[in-house]
């Protein structure tokens, strides 16, 4: 068993994150400790921030770390919300402000034809104290709802309808058939598999 500090200080993220870990084997996922700041996530990509957050918590505890940096990826916004997911609707943005804010540009751009494919994507890095780290990528594809449906999952999740589910948003799906398909289940599970390909796991 490998064990790796949750450098995720969003709580929906690290829930998925163990579930999906669970169901893989092999590590072991640890709280993120209290009392440790924040990175700054001012990196340009999902990579540059990931290996961030990683390093941030090897350098605080000197143990192996893992990361997940993620966001929506809008075609017809030029990539926005993308690596500024979280952050949307301004610096404390909630997340229904952040759904309520995608909701409204598109609508705008809608009136003049505009599209709504979209695609989550997530990076995930497993960082170790000898300053190595092993990365893995995962895509969902999809298209923006007109309007939130569900109550589950977190985020833009209401307003996601993967083009591997029958029409319902991810917020409809339980957390098995989402994690069957997100970015986040394909990333660790390419991880998973890099870790136990170079001997880690
Ligand atoms: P991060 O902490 O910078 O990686 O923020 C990622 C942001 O992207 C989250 O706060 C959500 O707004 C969005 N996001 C990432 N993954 C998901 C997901 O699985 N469902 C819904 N929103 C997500």
């Amino acid at each position: 068993m490998l064990s790796l500090t949750s450098a995720t200080g969003n709580a929906h993220k690290a829930a998925e994150m163990a579930e999906i870990l669970a169901e893989l084997g092999g590590i072991t996922l640890l709280d993120r400790p209290p009392g440790i700041p924040e990175a700054v996530e001012d990196g340009e990509t999902f990579l540059d921030n990931a290996l961030l957050k990683a390093f941030s918590i090897v350098d605080a505890t000197g143990t192996p770390a893992l990361a997940d940096d993620s966001g929506l990826i809008v075609d017809a916004l030029g990539g926005d919300p993308g690596v500024r997911s979280a952050r949307y609707a301004g610096e404390d943005a909630t997340d229904a402000m952040n759904r309520t804010k995608l909701l409204a540009v598109l609508e705008e751009l809608s009136d003049r034809g505009g599209e709504r494919r979209a695609r989550f994507w997530a990076t995930v890095v497993a960082a170790f104290p000898d300053g190595t780290a092993v990365v893995a990528d995962g895509v969902v594809e999809g298209r923006i709802a007109s309007a939130a449906v569900g109550d589950g999952g977190f985020g833009y999740d209401p307003l996601f309808i993967p083009d591997e589910a029958d029409g319902r948003t991810f917020a409809e799906l339980s957390s098995a058939e989402k994690h069957a398909i997100s970015h986040r289940g394909r990333a660790l599970t390419s991880l998973v598999e890099a870790l136990r390909h170079q001997g880690r796991l």
